[in-house]
């Protein structure tokens, strides 16, 4: 079996324990125990019935006990977690960068659905992620000094704007959980990925939030959490941030 292959399956598994975390994590459970029930009927799930995308095709995305409808975001957020582990090792390689930006990467996935569900960010994941960070910042691909800016430029960059829209129009854009996301995302980044990460995170949330918001006859603020842009931007930039930039300046010239 070759690497690729090995990645793709490896993450199939893996955003099956994505969802029992985005599930649990917000209602303080426990990841690991016990094992996955039905949130419809209570019944535990058999392993056979457990097996990633698969058991959602074969069930028909019904539960085989009591026909409760399994939401398509399981097997959608099981392909996301094998295209984040293809996309990594496309861009590292099996190297520790792989399996650290991996990680990373996953992080940032349970924090977007989590965000999505709750409008909230859990600090252990943000804050947890960012002092996990700066501890193995010597295995990372950029400087200590990069990352530590990388932290403060994110934090306090969208701590300034967050005043700053607030000062302008007297309404909350943005929250505390977006700040140490992005402070989170700048350790692993460092201030240049940051700048990115905002810039694109931006672009693609007003984008999709102008007609969203339209849609849903709210304001911006109101239809959609800013923090899945922010993840976005920054997965962005680890796998293709060279060439955005590079193509980006090209147009400008
Ligand atoms: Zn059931």
């Amino acid at each position: 079996m070759t690497w690729p292959v090995l990645a793709a399956v490896l993450g199939l598994f893996i955003g099956s324990f994505l969802n029992v975390c985005i599930y649990r994590i917000p209602r303080k459970e426990s990841v690991v125990w016990p094992s996955s029930h039905c949130p419809g009927c209570g019944t535990q799930i058999r392993p056979w019935d457990n097996i990633p995308i698969l058991s959602y095709l074969f069930l028909l995305g019904r539960c085989r006990n009591c026909s409760e409808r399994i939401s398509p975001r399981y097997p959608l957020v099981e392909a996301l977690s094998a295209l984040l582990a293809l996309g990594m090792l496309y861009r590292f390689g099996l190297t520790i960068h792989f399996v650290i930006y991996y990680i990373w990467a996953c992080v940032l996935l349970i924090i977007t659905f989590i965000d999505i569900d709750y409008q909230i960010i859990p600090d252990g994941l943000s804050i947890g992620g960012a002092v996990l960070g700066l501890a193995i910042v010597y295995w990372l691909p950029l400087s200590y000094r990069d990352s530590f800016l990388g932290l403060a430029l994110g934090a306090g960059l969208l701590t300034a704007l967050i005043y700053g829209y607030y000062f302008l129009t007297g309404k909350q854009g943005m929250g505390g959980g977006d700040v140490k996301l992005l402070g989170m995302i700048g350790v692993f980044i460092g201030w240049q990925g940051v700048l990115f990460t905002i810039f694109m995170g931006s672009l693609i949330g007003t984008a999709f939030g102008l007609p969203w918001a339209f849609v849903q006859r709210k304001t911006m603020q109101a239809a959609i959490p800013f923090g899945p842009f922010l993840a976005l931007g920054g997965l962005l930039y680890v796998l293709w941030g060279e060439q955005i930039v590079s193509w980006y300046f090209g147009f400008l010239a």
